[in-house]
């Protein structure tokens, strides 16, 4: 998934901070517990950010704002500015707001007064996600769920994990959250051709705040609801905002769709919304970052694409026996599509004038829809291959999903990927998808 805060200060990896006398160097690869006096790596960078001149301080600074708000008393303004908490003191740009006591400092909303699992971790679990389940034996409550499988079918498992700072923003309205994180499990489900039955959630919550965990609930209820599973077990702790789903379908023996199946002479497809195209998301990010001026109706249009994406499951299920390999796109095109020629042996050319671009991201310059269309990330829509012969049955399935797809390339006996103009001609793209791992990510 796209790391969406870390890449606002890719140009300023290498930032100093003085934390309590002394001198650390800030990198993306530090982990956060070498941070201490209650501050998060991204609260450190964001800090540093808000210092500076560029394009996405004001982004940084209302970030922070929210931030500073929401959980504690950090005061995020220079030390010329008045101080964060309404006038009563005042402390260095930066530093942990001593006025931060139990009840917390006018103006904020009050603290947890004593473990920050208020409510009770049992009492959370039975309030928020303890709902019947039929498609298990035992669901939530003992130590373990019971799934039975249906007779002759096997089990599909795939987990994806969010992290606060890293996947998303802590301004997400809590239920696009829980929208978001079932979206992109199903998503892998269907990119294997699985059937959703049950999924689990681990849940680190930093306080209990009820308004948020009956936003997150209500939007991971309507999308479970909506393709008919249920919620069987999960663990909840206090800790850094994370939630990690682990979701499981069911498929017949064989006939799951899997990376190492394209062949050379199949067509290659990708999946997108019926009126949109690939790479909102990433414009959307650009547009947070600073990066892209929209107008407000753009803006609203491209972020929805960024905060709930749509699980192509339908269309997974229809493109058994159809499709020879397939993949969910969450990290790019290109990367995603480099991850099936490397487990298949073959390569791939793409035809760029056949890439599905949606309004908002048309009316930006050609190389930043090849950009975003070709490395955004967070697109979760299906990139496929099938032979040429099954290219009618592929675009009946897509319709009886209600999805659109569009055949951008074709399979080749060559290894590796060219990109192709619309006269045939290559095309050289500086492009990279995203590796969490990787430097600079
Ligand atoms: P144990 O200590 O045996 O691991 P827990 O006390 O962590 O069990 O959890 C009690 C029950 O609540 C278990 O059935 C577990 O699956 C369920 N559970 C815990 N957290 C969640 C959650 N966030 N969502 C759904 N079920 C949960
Ligand atoms: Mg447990």
């Amino acid at each position: 998934m796209l790391p969406l805060v870390l890449p606002l200060v890719l140009p300023l990896v290498r930032l100093q901070a003085r934390e309590r006398g002394t001198r650390v160097e800030l990198g993306v690869t530090q982990p956060v517990q070498r941070l201490k006096a209650g501050r998060t790596m991204v609260e450190q960078v964001l800090l540093n950010l808000a210092r500076t001149g560029s394009q996405a301080r004001r982004r940084a600074l209302a970030e922070l704002t929210t931030r500073a708000r929401s959980k504690s008393c950090i005061c995020v303004r220079p030390s010329s500015w008045p101080s964060c908490c309404a006038g009563t003191r005042r402390h260095a740009p930066g530093r942990r707001c001593r006025c931060s006591s139990a009840a917390g400092p006018p103006g904020h909303p009050p603290r947890p007064q004593s473990s920050p699992m208020a409510l009770g971790e049992f009492d959370l679990i039975q309030k928020y996600f303890t709902r019947p389940t039929p498609q298990a034996v035992l669901g939530v409550g003992d130590d373990c769920a019971l799934l039975q499988p249906t007779a002759g079918m096997q089990w599909a498992i795939s987990s994806d994990m969010l992290v606060e700072g890293r996947h998303f923003l802590s301004t997400v309205r809590p239920e696009r959250l829980g929208h978001k994180a079932l979206a992109v499990n199903l998503s892998d489900l269907a990119a294997c051709g699985a059937k959703p039955v049950a999924f689990m959630l681990a849940l680190a919550l930093p306080r209990v705040d009820e308004p948020f965990l009956a936003g997150l609930a209500q939007g991971l209820f309507s999308l479970a609801d909506a393709h008919g599973i249920g919620l069987v077990g999960g663990d909840t702790t206090a800790g850094p905002l994370n939630i990690c789903i682990t979701v499981f379908g069911e498929v017949p023996p064989g006939q799951a769709l899997r990376r190492d199946g394209a062949r050379a002479g199949d067509a290659l497809w990708v999946s997108h919304p019926l009126h949109g195209g690939l790479g909102d998301a990433r414009l959307a990010l650009e547009a947070f970052r600073g990066h892209v001026s929209l107008g407000a109706d753009d803006l609203e249009a491209v972020r929805a694409a960024m905060e709930q994406p749509q699980p192509r499951v339908a269309l997974g299920l229809g493109l058994r026996g159809l499709a020879s390999a397939a993949i969910d796109l969450s990290d790019g095109l290109v990367g995603d599509l480099g991850h099936v020629l490397h487990r298949s042996g073959v390569g791939a050319v793409i035809r760029l004038d056949a890439l599905p671009i949606g309004p908002v991201l048309a009316r930006q310059p050609r190389q930043q829809q090849w950009q975003c269309a070709l490395a955004g990330g967070d697109d979760y829509e299906l990139l496929f291959t099938a032979p040429p012969a099954a290219t009618v049955a592929v675009q009946a399935a897509a319709a009886a999903a209600g999805v659109g797809v569009r055949r951008i390339g074709t399979v080749t006996d060559a290894p590796g990927l060219h990109l192709l103009d619309g006269q045939g001609l290559p095309v050289a793209l500086q492009l990279q998808g995203f590796d969490h791992f990787a430097a600079g990510a």
